[in-house]
């Protein structure tokens, strides 16, 4: 992995647009409220990235007959340090428990032709990264968090 100095708003614009098309045909309206003020992160873009499009095409996914992909990103805390949070929100129904207790294990899936390898290689990403990643369900689909810790601000 490279470290370096990282705007998430920038990863998250790189991830949607490489999905767009696909969201776009799968009747996916996009909404975006990101926080303009949050502070860079130090991380892999590629990685992060690549967490983002895991999100977003379980979203997808989650939504074959349409629906709404809310991402939000804003200032938050992580373990009393300043951090970045991101917040991938859709409306695909939502995740059985059953499913939300292996869904972080590796080769675990529910869809035919599924890796089961998104969710574990995104978590194992975010810890490289010292950050997290979970995921609730909403009153319309699943909710999943990013954390990561912010950049040290250099004087
Ligand atoms: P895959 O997408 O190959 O199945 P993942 O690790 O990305 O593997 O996801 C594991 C499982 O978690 C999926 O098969 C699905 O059952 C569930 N899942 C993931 N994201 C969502 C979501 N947004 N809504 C509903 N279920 C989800
Ligand atoms: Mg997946």
């Amino acid at each position: 992995m490279c470290f370096s100095e990282c705007n998430i708003i920038e990863v998250i614009g790189s991830a949607l647009t490489l999905l767009s098309r696909e969201l776009t045909e799968a009747d996916i309206t996009i909404v975006q409220q990101l926080d303009p003020d949050i502070q860079p992160i130090i991380g892999d873009h590629a990685q992060l990235r690549q967490v983002l499009i895991n999100l977003f095409s379980n979203a997808r996914d989650a939504m074959s007959a349409g629906g709404t992909l809310t991402v939000r990103a804003y200032p938050s805390t992580l373990r009393g340090d300043p951090a970045v949070t991101v917040e991938v929100a859709d409306t695909g129904g939502g995740i059985p428990d059953d499913v939300l207790r292996n869904i972080f294990n590796p080769f675990f899936t529910t869809k035919s032709g599924g890796t089961g390898l998104g969710l574990p290689i995104s978590h194992r990403i975010m810890e490289h990264h010292r950050g997290t990643l979970s995921v609730v369900n909403n009153a319309q689909g699943a909710t999943f968090t990013l954390q990561l810790p912010q950049a040290r601000q250099r004087f």
